[in-house]
């Protein structure tokens, strides 16, 4: 694979790799663009099919960061990183910290915080390598993602009130692919709002979960685009609307956390073709950056 001509590089300011032998740590850090300051973003820990897939994401994940600070109104640039693994067996604290070792040489440039596969244990091991770390417990904003599930909650409801003409969430129907650290939180709030929720994951104990709670009604993974719903928020990971998946959607609005939703930028128009609404993914999930960005800030002062 090359890296200037990758459909995915917008002229990214800077991409790493970094391995350490002892650890078996296998990193990519991109940082996109650092106009309004530091790069911050996740670091996402997956058992990626190969090298190629890992920089594709993390070259997507990047730019996704940038678009997010900016409009949020942070002053902060774009940067991602992606830790190449099996994020049940391979997230040791040795690792973590081999990590942390990694985004310490950036010097502060980029600032890394929890995202799929990492944990705020994980982030707080990668810290005692480096002060470059944002979400920690201890004297921290904690784990972004509950903010993340409330600001995606309050996406849901603008894009309702735009498209359906409505505040409120009553009676209608979401589909909810992903019941993660937002997924689940998202689901709490919308069941709290009203909403009847239809639900699926790989992970059978989250289905179980969100069906106790939230009375949902669970499906398989492969049937979640084909439900009969108003509303379809996509809470696992990128690319998920795309040629196949598209044509088979029968709901109003396209509006959840997952980031990178659309496979490539024609598919925002293919939605909009078919008359419906996507709340872009970096408009509406950005509540845990928001959570986090002071925390964030305060690294960079201390290195100043
Ligand atoms: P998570 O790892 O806690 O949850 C992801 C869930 O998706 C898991 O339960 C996983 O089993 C499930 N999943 C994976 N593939 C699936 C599939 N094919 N079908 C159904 N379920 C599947 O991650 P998270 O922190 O909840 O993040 C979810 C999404 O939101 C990610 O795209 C992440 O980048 C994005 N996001 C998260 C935050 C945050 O604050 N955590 C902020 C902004 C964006």
């Amino acid at each position: 694979m090359t890296i200037f001509n990758s459909n995915e590089f917008y002229d990214h300011e800077s991409v790493l790799f970094f391995k350490d032998r002892t650890t078996g740590l296998k990193a990519i850090i991109a940082i996109h663009d650092t106009t309004l300051g530091p790069a911050l973003g996740g670091t996402r820990m997956w058992n990626y099919a190969s090298e190629e897939e890992a920089i594709t994401d993390v070259l997507r994940l990047s730019k996704g960061m940038t678009y997010k600070s900016s409009l949020a109104g942070l002053n902060l640039g774009g940067g991602k990183s992606v830790i190449i693994g099996d994020p049940q067996q391979d997230g040791t604290e040795a690792l973590f910290r081999a990590f942390g070792k990694a985004v310490h040489r950036l010097n502060g440039n980029y600032i890394a915080a929890e995202d799929v596969g990492t944990t705020v244990q994980r982030m707080e091991w990668a810290r005692k390598s480096t002060p470059y770390i944002s979400g920690i417990s201890e004297g921290g904003a904690g784990d972004p993602s509950p903010a993340t599930s409330f600001g995606v909650f309050n996406g849901i409801t603008a894009a309702v009130k735009y498209k359906l003409k409505t505040d409120s969430l009553r009676g209608l129907t979401i589909a909810v692919q992903g019941l993660g650290n937002v997924g689940m939180g998202l689901c709490g709030y919308l069941h709290e709002a009203g909403a009847k929720l239809i639900v699926t994951d790989i992970n059978r104990q989250s289905v179980q979960k969100a069906q106790e709670l939230f009375g949902a009604t669970a499906v398989e993974p492969e049937h979640i685009l084909d439900q009969d719903a108003d509303i379809f928020a996509p809470c696992a990971l990128g690319a998920v609307l795309n040629d196949a998946s598209i044509p088979r959607l029968k709901v109003q609005i396209v509006a959840g956390a997952a980031n990178n939703q659309l496979e490539k930028p024609r598919h925002g128009k293919a939605l909009r073709d078919l008359n419906i609404l996507y709340a872009p993914d970096y408009a509406i999930n950005a509540g845990g950056i928001i959570l986090i960005s002071n925390e964030a800030q305060t690294s960079i002062a201390k290195k100043r």
